[in-house]
């Protein structure tokens, strides 16, 4: 599970998104109050991203030093993406039915835009709405996910999050995460007559991405700088098993990182969207803020490079694919 965690609340017993740091807009689209949730210390955001598994790191080094072994297919990948959409009871007046779509749409929408360039395509399959605290607040994520959770391996599945927050065991009640995604791992396993056999759905129940709802694009509560949608195309990135791109956060030429051959070593992960940052002086490169697998606001998530590319279709074929 990887988190990428930042701290949006500043006080407990302020009602969740109803900042005096905010401020408010009218939103001509929805006609809706919008509401912006400013980030009072970006510099106090930490991930408590889980490191990669042995297997997952293996695999991204033999992909990386053997890049034959999966070539890139001209055939565009799609995705089936079912959405959840979880609030708490506070928070669903924000959230009609008409909004909720839009919401949706807009996230897939900026999915399809950023993952283009890597011929990944995400299809819209069903959606859920459910008004649970418990399961708004990330309190009771394993019970959530057993009972919304659609489709296979190979299927995206996305829970929205009005108050993604508790983040159990981790953050005081009074943070907030953006988001955070499972990695893909090995879900078949030899069945003795030469082929393999997928493990149940029980066993990836778990699997997909938490994501906080203020951070879809238009959405009537906003995450000031977070609110493109970048959040889930970051997250995303982690479901095909891609790493970030402060890794390990070192400079040191002996460490893989991230283990992609493009994206310049970097030390610390970026705040905003700094010029000319270079946290690995001595290495090649500026620090890559532009990343969609770096910590960067959203305005500044461009790209993913051509190695992220290849590797998210090589993971999808080798861990997801038909299963
Ligand atoms: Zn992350």
């Amino acid at each position: 599970m990887l988190l990428r965690a930042l701290f949006i609340l500043s006080s407990a017993t302020t009602p969740t998104f109803a900042l005096p740091v905010g401020t408010t807009n009218q939103n001509a689209t929805l006609g809706s109050t919008v509401h912006i949730i400013n980030i009072p210390d970006i510099s106090s955001q930490a991930c408590n991203t889980k490191q990669p598994s042995q297997e997952l790191k293996n695999t991204h080094k033999a992909l990386r030093d053997n890049p034959h072994l999966h070539p890139r297919t001209t055939q565009q990948i799609q995705v089936n993406v079912y959405s959840h959409f979880v609030t708490t009871f506070d928070q669903a007046y924000h959230y009609p039915p008409n909004v909720r779509k839009n919401l949706i749409g807009k996230q897939i929408d900026a999915l399809n835009a950023a993952y283009q360039s890597a011929n990944i395509a995400f299809a819209p399959k069903t959606t859920s709405y459910t008004v649970r605290d418990d399961w708004a607040t990330d309190a009771n994520s394993t019970n959530m996910k057993n009972s919304l959770r659609q489709g296979g391996y190979a299927d995206l599945n996305i829970y929205f999050q009005t108050n993604l927050s508790s983040a159990p065991y981790r953050y005081s009640p009074a943070s907030t995460l953006l988001g955070y995604c499972t990695l893909p791992t090995n879900m078949t396993y030899p069945n003795g007559h030469g082929g393999l056999t997928e493990f149940p759905p029980y066993d990836y129940a778990t699997d997909g991405c938490n994501v906080l709802a203020a951070s879809m694009p238009q959405s009537p509560v906003k995450v000031y700088g977070y609110d493109l949608g970048k959040t889930a195309v970051h997250e995303v990135g982690h479901w095909f098993g891609l790493l970030h791109t402060f890794q390990d956060n070192t400079c040191d030429p002996s460490d893989p990182g991230d283990f992609m051959n493009d994206t310049p070593q970097e030390s610390i992960s970026t705040s905003g969207c700094p010029t000319g940052k270079n946290s690995c002086p001595n290495r090649a490169g500026y620090d890559p803020i532009n990343n969609y697998m770096d910590y960067s606001t959203d305005e500044c998530y461009t790209q993913f490079t051509p190695d992220q590319q290849a590797r998210m279709i090589s993971m999808y074929n080798l861990y997801r694919q038909n299963e």
